[in-house]
């Protein structure tokens, strides 16, 4: 896992500036990125220490003004709300804060920190009200411990102001940079604009995070879980990010650049050579097709998935719409997005998922109070199914492009059968409404649902009388079986789709769909690993959905075998007991058939 290592001889704090610094994270997109980083705070309640040059001093107080005059202008806005609506005394509760953040005495010490620590404001601020909330909770009346509370709050909307600056800041990239953050929000990872960002290298996330899954989309060499990488790197620093390893260089010395250019040559050798077999069968030696599909976020990823030799697309991660917007888009606005994504596929097949909202997508930033675990809350259909309207309208944007192309629809997160019920039933509503109103739609849609639930997996058989296809989506059934957060770098090395138990639930799940003839795909991120596909193949399965630029590795095992060996691996896995042997075992079959493949799936999920 992570850590910290030291090259070059001198001490790292008093050379740090000369002194080169590797990192290990958890590589997430292939390739090698060299150059210069682009440091961005942009994660609530983290907040890194970076020291600034003297003559930054003078800006930095600036900024510091510029957010407590906007926290004391809406908390005045907000207390004469207050009072309109619930009257003067309730609006007094706003009293204190406003008094807060006009006391010197709060001010000066964040003031000194800037001026004679060097140090950036949001950390300043982040230190000083963390001393007050210290010294409320140290008090022995409980109503001023309960001040506590309101010195955080204080503090969100102080730091919120400074740092939501990053979002702007991440508009105003003007040359080619190497991204380093925190962690990237959904909306920041959607809005990435692929021409400035060489590289990206962030502190959390894990494999299947959104910004890793947008990071291999976009094909950007990605780096996550490197833990404190922000605050050993400044900005306009040196950095090489190699998504293939997971190292991280934080100001390299000049042979390592070499090593490292030498490793990109190599990588984008091997990257046009697989480009080269994007019109080859994706089929078996025995001649059985493996139908390969394209896993996106935006209709433009359509031609990059047909550039590589995708049969179509499984997977369409809608809610990418909103996190680029930032807001509920429109029927309208949608109807043209899924349309223009049908045209885009030219009569090839495209699988569309509802909204796949909430958890760390969206909701909880608008939230007045966010959920305890969002990850086991109101996320997906779930939060569909609490929103009707919004989800009517996606519905009908839906349907209404269903006349355009073959399409099929799938719900996300389904976990019980009345949930599900319930869905074909809104489904329902929303054909006849269009009925009513003579709009053509396919009557004919396929309704399928994504097995991401282990109650989900373990009920296949219930559900497959339900549906017409199932697609397993690994990236949360993983979580969800082995109680690991996804995007948790902490707990990353739990996280792996090699676990006995994952196995055995999509065993359970493709066994249950070939008994009711319903079609089932697999669109989680282990089927971009070609570490996983003859085990996925031998288990039964025909359909796999990934990252187009993982198409042609994949399609390269698929066709380096044929369906008894990888039936023999199957079963052969089905006898292990750990997810270690499982690994070594699926890369030692690997190697016999396609070493070169190895690279590809270095990281193992
Ligand atoms: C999954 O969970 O495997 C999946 C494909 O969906 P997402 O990664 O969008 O949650
Ligand atoms: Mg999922």
């Amino acid at each position: 896992m992570a850590g910290l290592r030291t090259e070059g001889n001198k001490p790292l704090d008093s050379g740090r500036m000369n002194t080169m610094e590797s990192i290990q994270g958890i590589p997430v997109s292939s390739g090698i990125a060299i150059g210069r980083a682009f440091v961005l705070d942009a994660v609530e309640r983290y907040v890194p220490e970076r020291k600034i040059p003297l003559e930054a001093v003078e800006a930095e107080l600036k900024r510091l003004a510029t957010a407590i005059n906007g926290a004391l202008d809406e908390l005045v806005r907000l207390r004469d709300h207050t009072e309109q609506e619930l009257g003067a005394d309730a609006a007094r509760i706003l009293d204190f804060h406003i008094g807060v953040l006009k006391d010197e005495t709060l001010l000066a010490p964040i003031q000194d920190r800037i001026r004679n620590g060097l140090v950036n404001a949001e950390r300043a601020v982040a230190e000083r009200f963390e001393q007050l909330a210290q010294q409320f909770r140290a008090m022995s009346s409980t109503v001023l411990r309960q001040k506590a509370n309101d010195i955080i709050d204080l503090d969100r909307r102080v730091l919120g102001r400074l740092m939501g600056e990053s979002d702007d800041r991440l508009s105003e990239i003007d040359g080619a940079v190497i991204l380093v953050a925190h962690e990237l929000t959904p909306s920041q990872a959607a809005s990435i604009d692929r021409s400035k960002i060489l590289g990206i290298a962030t502190d959390a996330g894990g494999r299947t995070s959104h910004t890793s899954i947008v990071a291999r989309a976009l094909e950007i060499p990605c780096v996550v879980g490197c833990h404190a990488l922000t605050s050993t790197i400044q900005d306009g620093e040196q950095i090489a990010v190699d998504g293939e390893s997971g190292t991280i260089l934080v100001r390299p010395v000049e042979s390592s650049i070499e090593a490292y250019r030498g490793l990109q040559i190599k990588q984008s050798e091997r990257r046009a050579e697989l480009r080269s077999t994007a019109n080859l069968e994706p089929a078996t030696t025995d001649g059985t097709r493996v139908s390969l599909m394209g896993n996106i976020e935006f209709p433009e990823e359509v031609e990059t998935t047909i550039g590589y030799g995708g049969d179509g697309v499984g997977l369409y991660r809608t809610e990418f719409l909103w996190l680029t917007s930032g807001r509920t888009p429109t029927e309208d606005e949608q109807f043209e997005e899924y349309r223009k994504t049908l045209e885009l596929l030219d009569g090839r097949p495209l699988t569309i998922r509802t909204f796949d909202l909430g958890a760390d997508k969206y909701t909880q930033e608008q939230s007045e109070e966010p959920e305890r675990n969002p990850f086991l809350g109101c996320r997906s259909i779930r939060y569909c199914l609490q929103n009707l309207p919004m989800f009517k309208t996606q519905l009908r944007a839906i349907l209404r492009a269903s006349a355009f192309g073959r399409m099929k629809i799938m719900f996300p997160l389904v976990s019980t059968v009345m949930e599900l019920r319930q869905t074909k039933m809104i489904l329902k509503d929303v054909c006849e409404e269009l009925d009513e109103e003579g709009i053509p739609y396919d009557r004919n849609l396929e309704t399928g649902m994504m097995i991401e639930v282990p109650s989900a997996a373990l009920m296949a058989k219930t559900f497959a009388s339900e549906v017409s296809f199932f697609s397993i989506g690994t990236n949360d059934l993983i979580q969800y079986t082995l109680a690991v957060d996804r995007g948790n770098e902490r707990v990353a090395s739990l996280y792996t789709g090699a676990h006995p138990a994952v196995i055995q639930l999509i065993k359970n799940v493709v066994r249950a769909a070939r008994r009711r003839s319903v079609d089932v795909s697999l669109c989680g991120e282990i089927a971009a690993e070609p570490m996983y596909t003859m085990l996925l193949i031998g288990l039964g399965i025909r359909t796999l959905s990934l990252v187009p630029s993982q198409i042609p590795a994949v399609k390269q095992v698929i066709r380096s075998v044929d369906i008894e060996r990888c039936e023999r691996v199957a079963r052969k896995v089905g006898t292990f007991d750990s997810e270690r042997q499982v690994i070594n075992y699926l890369r030692t079959e690997l190697r016999k058939v396609s070493p070169e493949s190895l690279i590809d799936s270095a990281s193992g999920t």
